[in-house]
């Protein structure tokens, strides 16, 4: 039996994994459960599932959820030190990182000082941090399993293989909403458009971020500090049907895909009971129902946030954090449509710019990176067009 703190548990991650405990009632007890604001959710989760605690980082609704869990003798918590301090009980063996942002960053690390198995779906966690996420995680024992779906194919295609046998990987991409557009359509773009993702249904700000291909440029840099590979090895290719959902190159010239329907509960379930695969009667591929998987290259010209991502990638630094930070404000600030969809990779770009490099941030430089990031892009912001209104 797995213990599980599955923190976002209101998200879209949050509650697939928790489809998947509840089908696995023999396998995975939750111990404890986190949410921001969703406070309804939560409550109605934590009736269900019954863990020892839960912690709410909104204060505003820290009361609601005490009131409504005082019968139950389940511990209400409030803050991110709470959420930092609940990871590291003894009484947990796996975490879930499923909190979307920057804000899981302190969770995940706590996580990893206490040496804990980490189902990883928060990419940005490595985007900012990868370096030493990683080099913390070797040095404590911390084992972290990706949640992504790219990045779970790639684990899986890894399993008994010599690390130095790896070539290269190749992130899959559906392309989003807007494959084949051009920026004379994209420049008028809104959010509701922008949110319906063709294969895919998630939280907002992954949907889009998929739309952008940000998505793919933040698991480029996943992929890099996940696997250990140098930025070469990382590759892209647009491939619409989101069945392949990732490949490794090796050595020998051979690929290896793992395949599937789009489906996040299959790496979410394989996350959580790694080393065992769990049997389910999911839908299963039905490949005369695929007759053609195609794959194209990727245009950067148009969707420039995944070249602005890559080569944030190749700089280094403290760059890929700013980037992150200045992605989650203008990603932001589309959604309530206060910027157009081709001005975000601008802002993007200038925060870059403005904010100074540092070529090898302590955590204490890439939180006073992200902090002074998002200054900057929510000044670009507040100069839109369409915040004017
Ligand atoms: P979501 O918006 O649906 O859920 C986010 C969760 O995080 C919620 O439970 C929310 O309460 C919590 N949260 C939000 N802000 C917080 C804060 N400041 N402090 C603490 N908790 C906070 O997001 P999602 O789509 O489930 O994505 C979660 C993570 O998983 C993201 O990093 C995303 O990139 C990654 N991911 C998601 C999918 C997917 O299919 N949804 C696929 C791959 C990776
Ligand atoms: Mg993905």
């Amino acid at each position: 039996m797995k213990r599980l703190a599955i923190l976002g548990s209101t998200g879209s991650i949050g509650t697939q994994a928790l489809d998947v405990v509840a089908a696995n009632p023999d396998k995975f007890k939750v111990e404890v459960l986190s949410a921001h604001s969703n406070s309804a959710l939560l409550i109605e989760q934590a009736r269900k599932f019954r863990p020892a605690a839960v912690v709410v980082t909104d204060e505003k609704k820290v009361k609601e959820v005490k009131d409504a869990l005082l019968m139950l003798s389940i511990k209400v918590l409030s803050g991110d030190q709470a959420l930092a301090e609940v990871v590291q009980w003894d009484s947990v063996d796996v975490v879930l990182g499923a909190i979307v942002g920057f804000a899981g960053l302190r969770s995940t690390l706590a996580a990893v000082e206490a040496g804990k198995v980490i189902a990883l779906a928060n990419k940005e966690t490595l985007v900012v941090a990868g370096e030493i996420v990683m080099q913390r995680a070797a040095e404590k024992n911390a084992t972290i399993i990706p949640v992504d779906s790219e990045h779970s194919a790639i684990f899986q295609c890894l399993v008994g293989e010599d690390p130095a046998a790896l070539e290269k990987v190749i992130l899959t991409a559906s392309g989003g909403p807007f494959l084949g557009r051009k920026p004379n359509y994209l420049v008028n773009v809104k959010a509701s458009h922008a949110l319906q993702h063709p294969n895919w249904t998630m939280g907002a700000k992954i949907t889009i971020d998929s739309s952008t291909l940000m998505n793919k440029g933040l698991e480029m840099i996943e992929a890099k500090w996940m696997f250990n590979l140098a930025n070469e090895q990382v590759d892209v290719v647009v491939h619409p049907q989101s069945i392949i959902h990732s490949m490794v190159q090796f050595t020998d010239g051979s690929v290896k895909s793992q395949m599937g329907l789009p489906d996040m509960k299959l790496p979410i379930q394989y996350a959580l009971g790694y080393p065992q695969r769990i049997a389910n009667n999911y839908k299963r591929v039905d490949f005369k129902e695929y007759s053609k998987l195609t794959f194209e290259p990727v245009d950067y010209k148009t969707f420039r946030n995944l070249e602005i991502a890559r080569n944030a990638m190749f700089k280094g630094g403290n760059t890929p954090c700013v980037m992150n930070a200045a992605n989650e404000v203008v990603v932001n600030a589309f959604l309530h449509n206060k910027v157009g969809f081709l001005e975000m990779s601008d802002m993007i770009e200038k925060t870059i710019d403005s904010v100074s490099f540092i070529e090898h941030p302590t955590l204490e430089d890439y939180i006073s990176s992200d902090i002074e990031a998002r200054e900057y892009a929510a000044a670009f912001v507040k100069k839109s067009q369409l915040s004017m209104y």
